[in-house]
């Protein structure tokens, strides 16, 4: 593609003034990219080309087709978004800026960093659902050139684009990119089921195309019969949609008989349901198959009739009955809502439309937690509906599988916390009953209802009751424990005598809560309440004048490795308690982990196998996991036992440097004949060890290795 090419695509249809503004942001980006160099070995230039190229095929307007072109100058050399706005205007500055990533430096991990850079998308998209088309055309080309790429980060952008952009893309009813990214995803990350695919598609399609053909003639008669003008087009599944059932369905490729399914486009509404009247009396529908998204659109405003019929071979044949009007938004879906139009105004009924990328966004709104704010997003985008009825008759979208509680959140925070049970078509149902499309929806609430259970976290699926659960959990459970904290203390604080000035309690209660690790007196309160800590151990830090119990285990080796305390783990429902990794089973992040509550040191952490905490007190024992964000160095003791020979510590020790990790300590002793080899290693998490495990397993004349844990007491 060059400038040139373009600009001759654009000739007919656009103003001369335009195309000059096109040209400029072309010279512009050049300039920017000069000497840049895609993978490919291209200069590039290429890439905002084509990616303009793409934005123009969907039939988007001049801002986006400028926009396009500029859109890599930012994050990629040294141009400012102020520059952009400076000679491009704002609004081609707004959309730059919407899919320019947020700077590497700024984030901790890989996680917070795609997570802040999501967000900042999502939220561009609500000024302006431009960014997107421009992203997702962006990542298209990407995908498209993605054989340049290592591996690695094959894999990695097209795992990404499964997870996030096609699904966007289904939202949007951007059916044709939604196709196109499937397909090459599933060729990246599955190449052998994707080229196996291609085979046994091409090898069936020529008998389906016969097949096809031959309806389609059968069916084109009666249409002319009827004085209905309509285009009758053979329809291809593509790869990734003949993979996924094959899935879902677990089935074979050759229990797959709709590779290819028919499409009747017509010019009017009326039409549509002519021609299915028509195509039920020329062949018989299967029940149940039959959808009517005309009446009812989809909330990506997709609309087609949809049947399947017994065909005349008698196998199923899917067809779908469109105007054309439905047939470019099927295949454009929101970018249809540009095409060639310049400078639409941002219209009321397009701004309802994406009423639900705009909750989506409230709802991540408030999450930290990466994780958590990948699982909300994966819901919120990859989700079949329901339609369903307020008694007043108002249409509800739902995720399938929504119950009368997602229902009840969907309409008011306050209406979900206080439902205590539902009426569906005027019968009382369970609250986790799963609605069905059409159902009239009646909440029954009560103001003196004790608020959400955490059972309700098993069945609800939107993501907004999840959140608003596990909020209002949260909240209750912190009240209430800081509660009961308060009490236990003060109830110690007479049982031992402790003399307090009353003025300077709260001071002196600050700084015992410093001192066990936490920030604020509260977060203390709350974790004594919560039996996680005990009011002694407080006292403890008050007075100073009690001895220090010792902890009941003990540690060994503690001056010999330090290392940063508690880094990685989380105590659940306690931030900022005292944590310690114990020296017995040195755990490392994978393994399952269990708390031990020591006095005055906080907790420790252990093995859940650990034969130290086995036999421990089982109440100060409490649950805890692992940061998913963890990271750090840790230290694991393996033992080794092999058959002694000749050089065979050397042996072992090589393959521990082959694996590049640090080794702390070493031991050998031999007894009858077998060697027993003691290393101490430094990993990051529980995958090495099972390398370790494997490579070492390799060793000639090794027979068994595995983790040990010392008894210490
Ligand atoms: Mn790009």
């Amino acid at each position: 593609m060059t400038i040139e090419e373009l600009i001759q695509k654009l000739e007919n249809i656009k103003p001369e003034a335009d195309l000059a503004k096109i040209r400029a942001a072309y010279e512009f980006a050049y300039q920017a990219h000069q000497g840049q160099k895609r993978d490919s070995g291209e200069d590039f230039i290429q890439h905002p080309l084509e990616v303009a190229d793409i934005v123009h095929e969907m039939g988007m307007d001049t801002t986006s087709i400028i926009a396009a072109l500029l859109h890599d100058v930012v994050e990629d050399t040294a141009a400012e978004v102020e520059e952009i706005k400076k000679r491009f205007g704002s609004e081609v500055a707004l959309l730059v800026d919407g899919v320019t990533k947020l700077s590497r430096l700024a984030f901790q991990n890989k996680q917070e960093q795609q997570m802040e850079n999501l967000r900042k998308m999502f939220l561009a998209m609500t000024q302006d659902l431009r960014v997107i088309i421009i992203k997702l055309a962006d990542r298209l080309h990407n995908m498209r050139t993605l054989k340049h790429l290592p591996e690695e980060k094959q894999k990695q952008i097209a795992r990404e684009t499964l997870e996030i952009y096609a699904p966007l893309t289904h939202r949007l009813g951007m059916w044709k990119v939604k196709w196109e990214l499937e397909d090459l995803a599933l060729r990246y990350l599955a190449p052998e089921v994707y080229y196996d695919l291609v085979n046994k598609v091409a090898k069936k399609r020529q008998e389906r195309e016969g097949y096809i053909a031959e309806v389609k003639k059968t069916l084109e008669r009666a249409l002319a019969e009827m004085e209905i003008k309509a285009e009758v087009q053979g329809r291809p599944k593509h790869f990734y949609s003949i993979y996924e059932k094959m899935q879902e369905q677990a089935k074979d490729f050759s229990e797959i008989y709709d590779l290819m399914g028919l499409r009747v486009i017509v010019s009017t509404v009326q039409d549509c349901y002519e021609v299915l009247g028509i195509v039920h009396t020329l062949w018989k529908p299967i029940p149940g198959r039959f959808k009517d998204y005309v009446a009812m659109p989809k909330s990506n405003m997709y609309q087609s009739l949809h049947t399947t019929l017994i065909g005349p071979n008698g196998e199923p044949l899917e067809i779908q009955i469109r105007t054309w009007e439905m047939h470019r938004t099927a295949e454009y879906g929101i970018a249809a809502h540009w095409i060639y139009k310049e400078n639409r105004p941002d219209d009321q009924e397009l701004r309802e439309k994406i009423a639900w990328l705009r909750h989506l966004i409230e709802w991540q709104g408030e999450m930290r937690d990466s994780e958590e704010f990948m699982e909300t997003l994966r819901i919120g985008l990859f989700r079949d509906e329901v339609f369903v009825f307020t008694p007043k008759g108002d249409v509800k979208n739902l995720p399938a599988g929504s119950t009368p509680v997602d229902f009840a959140y969907s309409i008011h925070t306050t209406l979900g916390h206080q439902c205590t049970g539902a009426k569906v078509n005027g019968r009382l149902v369970p609250l986790d009953y799963p609605l069905k499309n059409g159902d009239i929806v009646q909440i029954i609430s009560s103001k003196g209802s004790p608020g959400p259970s955490r059972d309700w976290l098993q069945f609800v699926k939107t993501s907004k009751a999840k959140n608003r659960i596990r909020q209002w959990i949260r909240e209750q459970h912190r009240e209430e424990n800081i509660q009961i904290g308060r009490d236990l203390l003060e109830r110690e604080i007479k049982k031992q005598g402790f003399d307090f000035q009353e003025n300077t309690k709260l001071e002196q209660l600050t700084e015992a809560a410093k001192k066990l690790g936490f920030t604020n007196v509260d977060d203390l309160l709350a974790a004594i309440g919560d039996l996680k800590v005990t009011p002694s151990q407080v006292l403890g830090k008050l007075g100073g004048e009690k001895e220090a119990v010792k902890p009941l285990i003990s540690e060994v080796d503690e001056k010999k490795r330090p290392r940063r305390q508690g880094q990685g783990v989380k105590v659940r429902g306690v931030e900022n308690l005292l944590v310690r990794f114990s020296k017995c089973c040195n755990p490392v992040p994978g393994d399952q982990i269990i708390g031990f509550i020591t006095r005055g040191k906080g907790v420790s952490i252990h093995r859940i196998d650990c034969p130290n905490i086995l036999a421990e007190n089982k109440e100060r024992i409490i649950e805890v996991e692992w940061d998913q964000n963890v990271s750090g160095v840790y230290s694991v003791d393996i033992e080794i036992e092999a058959e002694d020979r000749v050089n065979l510590l050397t042996d072992v020790l090589n393959a521990i440097a082959e694996l590049k990790l640090y080794l702390s300590a070493a031991k050998a002793r031999t007894k009858k004949g077998t060697a027993y080899i003691n290393l101490t290693l430094e990993i990051a998490n529980s995958d090495q060890i099972q390398s370790i495990f494997k490579r070492v397993g390799r060793v000639e004349g090794v027979q068994r290795v595995y983790r040990v844990s010392r008894l210490v007491r």
